[in-house]
């Protein structure tokens, strides 16, 4: 069976780890009615619509 010649320092034990939990980018798309960036399939923080319709009424004080 074969046997690793030498061991694996922290560090690049670390570095062959990290190559796991690296951070996804986040998936981002435009409102069609607003086009404010926003998460795809979710209702839009900025104009409250979703599909095509008012999801949310959002209110324009400030
Ligand atoms: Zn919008």
């Amino acid at each position: 069976m074969a046997v690793p010649k030498t061991k694996k320092s922290k560090s690049r034990m670390r570095m062959r780890k990290a190559t796991t939990h690296k951070r996804s980018i986040a998936a981002a798309s435009t409102c069609p009615s607003c086009g404010e960036s926003r998460l795809p399939h979710r209702v839009c923080p900025a104009c409250g619509t979703y599909g095509g319709r008012q999801v949310l009424s959002i209110s324009v004080d400030d």
